[in-house]
């Protein structure tokens, strides 16, 4: 099937979620929607688009088509701040591998022109700081560093273009604008899907042998994730240019990221303009939990709201931005009148324990679901990606990470082989 054309360049249209500084600059050629393929990837963020690259890489006579409900980067890798962390957010995972050297190759084999670069991230708090900490902002006492690990910065713009290009160059079918509402789980697996052709929606019906659910914080009901898992908003800001002096002074000459490992939780980190990225806060309600920080089980409770009813202008949403801004103007004086250029805000999947899903759906082993990164995922969910894509291969199963119930809490299932066809 030939596309109908090609166009290269995306405009981002306003979005209640506002605009984050990164550009998708793809779009994929427009399809019609096939009655039936090998891999059916749902959603087009990090996860399915590495899944989908890799999966035309492995199986090149299988054909492949990724479902996106929105725009590609639409979710939260188009909208994420670009840190690239090791491990997982629940730490090392036993067989999980080195992430970030795996997230490198990754990026290389597809001639990703990514920005990485890996000079470390700081861990910041305000008590046990290191002994010459660059850093000293006031935020609810002194916040400095206490540690580097390692990890750095993409530009996740880039990313997702240059996954998306890969993914389309190698033969996958990429579809914006259709949203998968509903899954049969015969064999083969039919997914109802809603289309929206500029002016015309249209329903359509598709067999696929195999389907990766790679929707992130969105359709919990589909991957069957709503009781283990909570989905938020949460938000970030950039601002103008500062000065060499200027970042000296706020001591982030090294470029190097960072993030808190204390409440309030923050996390920043520079562009490529010498503006400053810092990013924090929830919505819906108070639950500032920082990357690594685990969850009690307590703490999760479900919440059928659509996060898509929230606008960075008004409401809670803005709120929480305002309250963002007003500490980032409070850190250090050089940031007390600074110009903000951006506002935004993007999904997040909390699990328990922070652990990241990948599993066979409950339901069928033709459904494999990806998500669950707890704001840890930039690294890992590319990396993961490919994992996903070798899963089918009978020769290369890869180790599965289950959350299951024990109990009260969730806890890992390491080490359990398996693949798609199991
Ligand atoms: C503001 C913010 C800052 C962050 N900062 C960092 C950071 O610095 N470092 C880090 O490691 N992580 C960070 N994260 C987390 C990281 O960005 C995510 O873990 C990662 O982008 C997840 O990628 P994904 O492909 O799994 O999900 P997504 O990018 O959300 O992709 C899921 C896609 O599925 C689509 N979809 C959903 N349902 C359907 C459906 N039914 N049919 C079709 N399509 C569907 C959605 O439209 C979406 O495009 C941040 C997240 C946010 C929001």
């Amino acid at each position: 099937m030939r596309p109908k054309s090609h166009r290269n360049v995306a405009t981002r249209k306003p979005h209640p979620w506002g605009t984050p500084p990164w550009t998708v600059d793809f779009r994929p050629s427009r399809w019609a929607l096939p009655d039936h393929v090998d891999f059916a990837i749902v959603g087009g963020g990090f996860s399915g688009l590495s899944a989908a690259a890799w999966l035309r890489r492995f199986a090149p006579g299988q054909s492949v088509v990724v479902l996106e409900s929105a725009g590609l980067g639409d979710g939260a890798s188009g909208r994420t701040g670009g840190m690239a962390l090791a491990e997982s957010a629940a730490g090392e995972l036993p067989g999980l591998g080195d992430v970030l050297a795996g997230y490198k190759k990754i990026l290389r084999a597809f001639h990703i022109d990514s920005r990485l670069m890996l000079p470390g991230v700081w861990e910041l708090g305000r008590s046990a700081p290191a002994k010459h900490s660059p850093i000293c902002w006031s935020d609810s006492g002194e916040l400095k560093v206490v540690r580097l690990v390692p990890g750095g910065t993409v530009d996740p713009g880039k990313v997702v273009a240059g996954l998306a290009r890969a993914a389309e160059n190698a033969g996958a079918q990429i579809v914006e604008h259709a949203e998968v509402r509903a899954l049969d789980f015969s064999n083969p697996v039919r997914l109802r899907i809603r289309g929206n052709l500029g002016s015309r929606i249209h329903q359509k019906e598709i067999r696929a042998e195999q389907v990766l659910l790679a929707t992130n914080a969105f359709s919990l009901e589909l991957s069957g994730l709503r009781p283990a898992a909570v989905p938020r908003l949460t938000f970030a800001l950039a601002t103008a240019p500062l000065s060499a002096a200027q970042l000296k002074a706020i001591g982030l000459s090294s470029r190097r990221p960072f993030y808190t490992v204390d409440f309030p939780y923050l996390w920043g980190r520079l562009l490529d303009s010498n503006g400053v990225i810092f990013g924090a806060g929830l919505v819906p309600a108070p639950m500032s939990t920082p990357f690594r920080a685990p969850t009690g089980a307590r703490s999760i409770k479900n919440d059928a709201r659509d996060l898509h009813r929230y606008d960075v202008c008004r409401g809670e949403a803005a709120g929480r931005l305002r309250w963002l801004e007003s500490r980032v103007r409070k850190l250090h004086h050089v940031l007390a009148s600074v110009r903000i250029t951006h506002r935004w805000g993007g999904p997040i999947l909390f699990t328990e324990e922070m652990l990241p899903i990948f599993r066979h759906h409950p339901r069928s082993k033709q459904v494999m679901i990806l998500a669950g990164y707890n704001g840890h995922g930039v690294a890992l969910s590319v990396y993961l990606g490919k994992w996903a894509a070798q899963a089918p291969r009978p020769k290369s199963r890869r180790t599965l990470f289950s959350v299951i119930p024990t109990g009260r809490s969730l806890g890992l299932r390491p080490a359990v082989e398996g693949s798609w066809l199991d």
